[in-house]
């Protein structure tokens, strides 16, 4: 188990005891994240003459199991190595987070929607999560790794399950959260839906560039 950097450490606090800010953007952060980690890989491609990507197949996906509390963001963008896994994961030091904590330092106590304001990344899915598990696979690497967390105590990184990225060709991220159980205030419950997850996508992530493809399981 490695533990979280400092700076993460007081954001991830942030997050989980966030009360009066909006939980729902964390989709809309998982969302940008793929939505760059397409925008990356597509880049590369135009590039660099050994990276070949079919730019028609780059796109994201989400997938909710309603029994397991689970969801599902995926792409199939540029991946990360074990390595990017530890530092962009481990520490989080942008300039989104800078801000927020700034303005949340100056608005402590006040209701107000401060989150909401901010790109504050990945670490927003500890507002609803209580457990974080991101299986990636970085563009022409033969191995995936898994990176998992409670968001307190630290996280974890090992070599992927069987099956999970194992193709050649499994480039991408996979972010999966385990949902806290619903509450009167957020009703987490909701967005273990189809309509639930499409509101979401709706109203935050209108703009993004890449197609947004649900998997609908039926059951
Ligand atoms: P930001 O997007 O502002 O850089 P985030 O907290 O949202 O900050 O994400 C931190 C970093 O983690 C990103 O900069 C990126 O390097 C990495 N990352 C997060 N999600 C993905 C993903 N789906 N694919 C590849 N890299 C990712
Ligand atoms: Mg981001």
């Amino acid at each position: 188990m490695k533990q979280f950097k400092t700076e993460s450490k007081k954001l991830l606090d942030l997050m989980i005891n966030s009360i009066y800010t909006n939980k729902e953007i964390f989709l809309r952060e998982l969302i940008s994240n793929a939505s760059d980690a397409i925008d990356k890989l597509s880049f590369e491609s135009l590039t660099n003459p050994d990276v070949h990507v079919d730019q028609d197949s780059l796109a994201i996906h989400l997938a909710f199991d309603k029994d397991a509390r689970t969801i599902t963001v995926s792409d199939n963008g540029i991946g990360m190595t074990k390595d990017e896994l530890d530092k962009n994961l481990g520490t989080i030091a942008h300039s989104g987070s800078e801000a927020f904590k700034e303005a949340n330092a100056e608005h402590q106590g006040q209701d107000m929607d401060i989150i909401g304001q901010f790109g504050v990344g990945f670490y927003s899915a500890f507002m609803v999560a209580d457990k974080v598990r991101v299986v990636s696979r970085a563009y022409g690497a033969d191995e995936a790794f898994a990176w998992e967390s409670d968001g307190r105590s630290g996280y974890t990184i090992e070599p992927a399950a069987e099956g999970e990225r194992s193709g050649e060709n499994d480039h991408g991220t996979d972010v999966t959260l385990y949902l806290r159980p619903s509450t009167e205030e957020d009703n987490t419950d909701r967005f273990l839906s189809e309509w639930g997850l499409r509101d979401l996508v709706t109203r935050y992530s209108n703009y993004v560039r890449h197609p947004i493809q649900m998997m609908v399981t039926k059951s």
